[in-house]
């Protein structure tokens, strides 16, 4: 507390009242020992519930070792996460960083550079999507398609452009001789869990290779198993170019990455990116812990079903609810669209124990933990629904 009986931490965010302090798979508890199932996971960062065994096992055994070094040096983790990731996935390259935001400004870098060194092109726009999220940089912000991230913060970088999110027929006219990149979330997670459809995603994919544009996938909300897959993109059957990951990836600790295909290799040279923290034995440690865990055990499978439950639960027990509009989304990443905004539905549930994030004003985002046990989910889908109906019924 400052002297004026304030908080010394900066405003940034509104908080709710409650302080959680300790958490056991799809559960937490706060500091008056009140018990809440969680259906945030951190905004889709625990995906393997809280305190994972089989992750904090790794890292505490990888603590007795080594914590720091520079990457200056080999790190054995370093690499053999890389080579998971790319096992698992259609890239063939990995750069570790701390935080989605960081992922995604390594992708914009990557694809500037890969235009100017490799293709000898002096393109450096990057078309975005109205509604996305990319970040809170000053360079993922700026890509971020929501004018509120931007507020107070010019002058911007240059060199984005946004585009309509779900429109095929619009976007061919953003491209010019300018642009280097495609950057889009395939389920958007900020902007409303709104789904990317198919012949959309088909047409980004149809420019991209017309005009030789680099497809960034941002995956750091929609990867590591949340909605259904290991990663987003492979339900639409397409292999971008760069994938973004963060989030999901160290069970919470904080990792990032950034995957790429072999043919940008030469873009990042020796002393073209660095961060000091970026893959330390530590953070990779996390994100094998994570991966191994999400693998044998076949979360994203689980992911899928329990996705496809939790929609038949909802569309069944909320039908002709005034109050819902739409539910939507990919495996454990939905949104239940509201008429009228949320912000008041979100407190009442966490008084009754349920905690369940907003996406805008009026979307319910629900992101439990992969590995829900079945009880919890029941339990907290009542909470939410019975919530849902009485408001319903007071709003008539
Ligand atoms: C959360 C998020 C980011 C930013 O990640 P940070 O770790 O907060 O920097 C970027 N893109 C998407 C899609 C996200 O959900």
């Amino acid at each position: 507390m400052n002297q004026d009986g304030k908080s010394a931490l900066f405003p940034t965010y509104s908080r709710y009242p409650i302080a959680l302090v300790k958490g056991e798979g799809s559960r937490l508890w706060d500091d008056q020992g009140k018990e809440y199932i969680d259906f945030m996971s951190g905004l889709a960062v625990t995906n393997l519930g809280h305190v994972p065994q089989r992750v904090k096992q790794k890292l505490v055994s990888q603590l007795d070792q080594l914590w720091h070094v520079s990457n200056l040096f080999h790190i054995p983790n370093q690499e053999q996460l890389a080579q998971m990731l790319t096992d698992n996935s259609c890239a063939d390259l990995a750069f570790f960083c701390n935080s989605g935001a960081e992922a995604n400004e390594a992708a914009i870098k990557l694809a500037r550079r890969y235009n100017r060194k490799v293709l000898g092109k002096e393109r450096h726009e990057i078309i975005t999507f109205q509604q996305s999220f990319h970040g809170r940089t000053m360079a993922t912000l700026t890509a971020t398609g929501q004018d509120k991230v931007k507020d107070g913060f010019a002058p911007l970088p240059e060199g984005f452009v946004y585009a309509p999110y779900n429109d095929a027929d619009a976007l061919e006219s953003h491209i010019t001789e300018r642009t280097c990149a495609i950057m889009l979330e395939m389920v958007q997670g900020e902007g409303g869990v709104n789904p990317a459809d198919e012949d959309f995603v088909e047409e980004v994919v149809r420019l991209c290779e017309l005009h030789g544009l680099l497809l960034i996938v941002d995956e750091i909300q929609t990867g590591m198993g949340r909605t259904g897959r290991l990663f987003a993109y492979e339900h639409y059957g397409i292999e971008p170019d760069i994938i973004t990951l963060a989030k999901g990836l160290g069970s919470g600790f904080p990792v990032g990455a950034m995957l790429g295909k072999a043919k940008l290799r030469e873009a990042f040279t020796p002393g073209s990116h660095a961060t000091t923290f970026g893959g330390t034995p530590i953070a990779t440690a996390a994100g094998i812990a994570t991966l191994e865990t999400m693998l044998e055990e076949q979360i994203p499978e689980r992911a899928h079903a329990l996705g496809e439950y939790v929609v038949k639960q909802l569309g069944d027990r909320l039908r002709g609810n005034s109050l819902v509009k739409q539910i939507r989304g990919k495996g454990l990443m939905i949104g239940i669209e509201c008429a009228e905004p949320i912000g008041e539905l979100i407190v009442e549930a966490q008084r009754e124990g349920l905690l369940v994030v907003p996406a805008g004003p009026n979307v319910i985002r629900l992101l439990p933990a992969l590995t829900i046990p079945q009880e919890d989910l029941d339990r907290g889908l009542e909470i939410l629904c019975s919530i849902l109906a009485r408001k319903s019924v007071s709003a008539v």
